[in-house]
């Protein structure tokens, strides 16, 4: 049976265009159907307009550092829509770019909300389209919890069109978002409280990273409330919003900015259509070749929920592409060892296990901590510290971990990945010689573990 196209590709996001690309360029013949934004989550309501706003989030820390290195500047002002209005040309460039790099390999691309029929059809804005294999690639949409006013609630959806830079702003969430929203905020200048319903955010990372970060945030003034949740949101008669906490309490704002976890988006997706099966969690479920339960449907990235990041995602979409169109280039995503970054203020940047993760895998643990003022702050007022801790093998000499809160902590995590990925061990770490004087060189100058 001949179809329109060799695959069909629904959502033109990180892994859905990484798979739409190298697949046309494997010779297939490609669509990629998008209901809303080139370049999905993370150009449009993700990590790239994120970004953007953490950079503008540290200046009132930079303005007050260029002080003390002899820099006098008028008061500093800050304007939210001009930031919004360069954010917005620069995601519609990007949007260019991702337009131009699906047209010019050859992909068809389809705008419009993509609808599945059966094993093998698709329907677009009434069209009915036939393919052999069909990729889904939706990805997520932020959930907020069933709470009385929840229609109040902001989410990372609207944050990044938002008209004016509220107030006061209530962040609840303890994971990625909330806490990178709540170093925004609070670095724009607006009053942030973040309300977390556990004991410490960031569940998962390392204990002694959480504990650092919680200390930093405290330090610059930002107020963090535990053990806290909301029970309800209420509109007030001024306009401004009042959050009812489970525990009584009633605090005034001006905008509830939730980020408690992302769904899958598979709104009107028309899965009762097909086979597919979706996972206890609601994802949909998938085999290690990404195969949903219908033989001819694929799914990846954020919709099959096993790790929400972009370098994930594009490298599932690479997977697909070689699995279905070159067999013989194609290679298992590694799921061991993903870096990553929390972009606070100050960041966070991880890779391989947590102290606890790896006591819990049952290796003796040796540990190797450094705590020190970054060198650019010692001639200021400013009294940021940064941690840098390595989880070592005490059997093997394997560094099993590596976690940094520190200015630029991304950028140095990145590179110390591909020595945690090919194996080193601290041995390597110490026979490496710094580059001095960089923050950097402390995770190769570390001798003496701590002791507990
Ligand atoms: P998406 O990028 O979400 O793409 C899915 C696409 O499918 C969308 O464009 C959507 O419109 C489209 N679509 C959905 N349904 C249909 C349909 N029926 N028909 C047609 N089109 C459809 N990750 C990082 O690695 N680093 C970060 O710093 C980072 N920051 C983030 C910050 C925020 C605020 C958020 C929300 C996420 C962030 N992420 C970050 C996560 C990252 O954005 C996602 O993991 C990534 O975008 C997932 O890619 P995807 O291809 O699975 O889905
Ligand atoms: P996360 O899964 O990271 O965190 C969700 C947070 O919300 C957790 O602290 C969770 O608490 C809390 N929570 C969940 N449900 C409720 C509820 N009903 N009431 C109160 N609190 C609740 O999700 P995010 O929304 O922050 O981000 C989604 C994903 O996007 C991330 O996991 C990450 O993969 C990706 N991302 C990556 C970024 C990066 O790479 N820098 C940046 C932003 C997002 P608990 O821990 O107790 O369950």
């Amino acid at each position: 049976m001949t179809h329109d196209y060799d695959l069909f590709v629904i959502g033109a996001g990180s892994g859905g265009v990484r798979a739409a690309r190298f697949a046309a360029s494997f010779g297939a013949r490609v669509a990629v159907a998008e209901s809303r934004y080139l370049g999905g989550t993370c150009v449009n309501v993700g990590c790239v307009p994120k970004k953007l706003l953490v950079y503008g989030a540290h200046f009132p820390d930079d303005f007050e550092q260029a002080a003390s290195y002899g820099w006098s500047l008028g008061a500093p002002q800050f304007d939210w829509p001009t930031l919004i209005a360069n954010k917005n040309r620069e995601i519609q460039r990007l949007n260019g770019i991702y337009r131009n790099l699906l047209v010019n390999s050859g992909v068809t691309l389809l705008e419009g909300h993509a609808r599945l029929l059966g094993p093998h059809e698709v329907e677009v804005s009434g069209q009915r389209h036939s393919a052999r294999h069909i990729l889904i690639a939706t990805g997520g949409w932020p959930q907020v919890p069933d709470i009385p006013g929840k229609e109040l609630a902001t989410t990372s959806n609207e944050v990044f069109f938002l008209e004016h830079l509220p107030k006061r702003v209530l962040v609840v969430g303890g994971g990625y978002i909330a806490v990178e929203f709540a170093s925004i905020f609070h670095g724009m200048g607006a009053q942030t409280s973040l309300l977390y319903r556990g004991d410490l955010f960031l569940r998962g990372f390392d204990g002694a990273v959480r504990q650092h970060l919680k200390e930093e945030l405290e330090k610059k003034g930002l107020d963090l409330q535990f053990n806290s949740d909301i029970e309800r949101i209420e509109r007030q008669a001024d306009g401004s919003l009042l959050a009812v906490l489970k525990d009584g309490r009633q605090l005034p704002t001006d905008c509830v900015f939730y980020a408690t976890g992302r769904r899958p988006m598979l709104d009107n997706l028309g899965l009762e259509n097909t086979d597919v099966t979706l996972d206890e969690k609601g994802f949909v479920a998938v085999d290690e070749n990404y195969r949903t339960g219908e033989p001819s449907i694929l799914a990846l990235g954020d919709v099959i929920g096993r790790v929400q990041l972009t370098p994930v995602a594009l490298a599932e979409g690479m997977a697909v592409a070689r699995q279905l169109f070159r067999p013989q280039e194609y290679r298992p995503v590694d799921y061991q060892n993903i870096p990553t970054a929390v972009f606070s203020l100050p960041n966070i940047a991880t890779v391989g296990l947590s102290e606890e993760q790896a006591r819990a895998g049952g290796y003796q643990v040796k540990v190797f901590e450094s705590r020190f003022r970054p060198m650019k702050l010692t001639l200021t007022e400013q009294q940021e510290r940064t941690l840098m801790k390595l989880v070592v093998d005490a059997q093997s000499d394997r560094v099993l971990g590596c976690h940094m809160v520190g200015p630029e902590s991304g950028e140095i995590v990145q590179g110390l990945a591909v020595a945690i990925k090919a194996g080193a061990t601290k041995q390597v770490f110490d026979e490496t010689l710094g580059i001095h004087p960089t923050a950097a060189e402390e995770f190769v100058t570390m001798r003496v573990p701590v002791t507990r």
